[in-house]
């Protein structure tokens, strides 16, 4: 159904929709990411997390009583090892566990009014290797069949943003996986209410595992030749691992820092 252009052989490459993101953004923030070099975790990022894992427990198994909420994040963090590392990379302590489930319950009182007819799954995961050793691999927070269409939902605890390419990219893994597209994709902010839905098509699925098979040889064609790849300054140089050293970031987040 796509046609996923031929790329370059080299090292096996697993790329995630927030890789594809970082890269046509910053190219060399994405290069760091896939040597394994990540930026500084954040609170926000922290809760987002853990609100996924509580919005995926109601939707597999059904609400969450308020007085079993805390308890609830508490085996949610302990069962989750990336939560469970990102809180020590944080510092966090026991005892402002109460402070992070009460913010995690403010979004989880929003995400109940959310209707959940056609729910068939939650954090589906996805993968495929359209190329030799290229693998696209990602999770879905949530999959619902509208009367035999099927609706990709992103779930976002804060400002939705720019997030064209994150859902081309679930349009086509899923279209990858499934060998069907998907009839709409959505990211839903749980904290303003926003809703950015797009109706894939081949034609624009096609073009967007293009880029996706054109960052595939930029990389490995700087990995062969140890060249760095081109950097781009902007506000997602605040989480950049290279900040410290970059001319480029450190200007953006200097302009930035002015309002
Ligand atoms: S600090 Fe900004 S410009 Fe520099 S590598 Fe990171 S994202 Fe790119």
């Amino acid at each position: 159904m796509i046609d996923f252009p031929p790329v370059p052989s080299g090292d096996r490459l697993v790329v995630s929709a927030s890789a594809f993101v970082a890269f046509e953004q910053c190219p060399e923030s994405a290069n760091a990411r896939f040597r394994g070099e990540y930026g500084p975790p954040s609170r926000p990022s922290f809760i987002g997390g853990l609100a996924h894992r509580v919005f995926a427990r109601h939707l597999s198994q059904g609400p969450i009583e308020s007085d079993e909420f805390e308890q609830v994040c508490k085996e949610e963090i302990g069962g989750a090892p990336s939560l469970n590392l990102r809180m020590g990379e944080l510092g966090l302590k026991p005892s402002q566990i109460p402070a992070l489930v009460e913010e995690t319950r403010g979004l989880y009182d929003r995400f109940v009014k959310f209707p959940s007819d056609g729910f068939e799954g939650a954090e589906v995961s996805l993968e495929a290797e359209p190329q030799p050793d290229v693998i696209l691999r990602g999770r879905v927070d949530a999959v619902f069949n509208d009367a035999g269409e099927t609706r990709l939902v992103d779930w976002k605890t804060g400002r939705i943003g720019e997030v064209d390419d994150q859902l081309g990219f679930y349009s086509l893994l899923w279209a990858l996986d499934r060998n069907a597209l998907p009839s709409a994709v959505e990211a839903v902010s749980v904290k303003t209410g926003e809703r950015r839905r797009a109706v894939p098509t081949v034609e624009a699925i096609s073009s967007l595992a293009a880029r996706v098979a054109a960052m595939v040889t930029t990389l490995r064609t700087g990995w062969a030749d140890g060249s760095e790849l081109e950097r781009v300054g902007g506000p997602w140089c605040t989480y950049c691992p290279l900040l410290d050293d970059c001319v480029e970031g450190r200007a953006a987040t200097a302009v930035m820092a002015q309002g």
